[in-house]
């Protein structure tokens, strides 16, 4: 298995460092967060070393999001939190803390929470013909 020696979570996939390991397959590691914004909160992470979302293949990717289902199916479960975040950080400015692509599982309860969005509506500012100027100049770019 492909992993960079001072990677965190490469060392954790390894077994070098200590988790609390929730599942675990042929290309997938999931395990809680040690700072727990909400309790159940869980890290899933492809067993491939990419830094984030840019770098990963399709098959990392796929296989990842292809556990989330039963993760997330056991969390409910075993918690019964009335909702959930997939939250995934890509660099700084995003608050990506660990340069080894995860997504965080985030359970949402009542009112005791870790964990918070801010999420400001621009509608306003966008016309229909703005969003149709962005969504082509983002087209252009996939191959
Ligand atoms: P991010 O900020 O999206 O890069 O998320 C990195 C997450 O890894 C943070 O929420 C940390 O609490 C978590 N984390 C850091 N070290 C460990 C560790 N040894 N075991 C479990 N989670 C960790
Ligand atoms: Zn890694």
């Amino acid at each position: 298995m492909m992993s960079h020696e001072d990677c965190l979570f490469c060392k954790i996939i390894e077994g070098e460092i200590p988790s609390a390991k929730v599942y675990e397959d042929d290309h997938v590691y999931a395990f809680l967060d040690i700072s727990q914004v909400t309790t159940g909160h869980t890290l899933v992470i492809p067993k491939k070393h990419s830094e984030n979302i840019y770098e990963t293949d399709e098959d990392a990717a796929s296989k990842v999001f292809a556990s989330i289902p039963k993760i997330t199916t056991a969390l409910k479960k075993a918690y019964q939190p009335t909702g959930l975040n997939v939250l995934q950080n890509n660099g700084a400015i995003a608050g990506q803390t660990v340069y080894h692509l995860h997504l965080h599982l985030i359970p949402r309860y009542e009112a005791d929470e870790g964990f918070g969005m801010k999420w400001i509506e621009r509608n306003d500012e966008f016309s229909g013909d703005d969003l149709q100027t962005i969504a082509q100049k983002i087209a252009n770019e996939i191959v």
